[in-house]
């Protein structure tokens, strides 16, 4: 079993419901879901005309490979009725990959650890609650130090249910 830590976001209908959606599909389709962050509340990053994000770390434990888990997570997230419509636009949820162990991936369709990660606090935030300590194998930095050192300075607030 491998370490996978994710990263769910959505904007779109009843998000906190979709999140957990998405973590019931992942837990039947991917492995054990091992941790997991608490919401956070984000502008939408890269455009301002629609409404604000929630985002939630996950850890899972999975048999399977990084590009595996990459067609796993697609998948779940068609099922759940994400509409690839615009770059940034709106979705009902997007899954992103942040970390994979240690391990490096460049090719065509996926890149891990995720490019953006050490530049977005929305991402870096709900993985420092879980894995403030995991050293970035690139960067060679702790999470937590490199929401430290992030430049990003979009506010990122704890979400509290209605
Ligand atoms: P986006 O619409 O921004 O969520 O981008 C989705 C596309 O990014 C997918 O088709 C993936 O093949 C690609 N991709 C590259 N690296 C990653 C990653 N670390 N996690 C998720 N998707 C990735």
């Amino acid at each position: 079993m491998s370490s996978i830590y994710l990263l769910l976001g959505g904007n779109q209908g009843n998000r906190a419901q979709i999140l957990s959606q998405a973590k019931a599909k992942l837990e039947e389709e991917l492995g054990p879901i091992m941790a997991y962050s608490p919401l956070y509340q984000t502008a939408a990053w890269g455009k301002t005309d629609q409404a604000d994000f929630l985002n939630q770390a996950i850890h899972i434990d999975t048999p399977y490979s990084p590009m595996e888990s990459l067609n796993i997570i697609h998948q779940i997230e068609d099922i759940l009725g994400r509409k690839r419509t615009e770059h940034w636009g709106q979705r009902t949820i997007d899954i992103d990959i942040l970390l994979y162990e240690e391990q490096v991936v460049q090719n065509t369709r996926l890149v891990v650890p995720h490019p953006e990660l050490h530049n977005r606090r929305f991402a870096l935030i709900p993985l420092s609650a879980i894995a403030a300590d995991i050293v970035h194998p690139i960067l060679n930095k702790a999470i937590g130090q490199l929401l430290l050192d992030c430049p990003d300075k979009l506010e990122v607030f704890l979400h509290k249910d209605p």
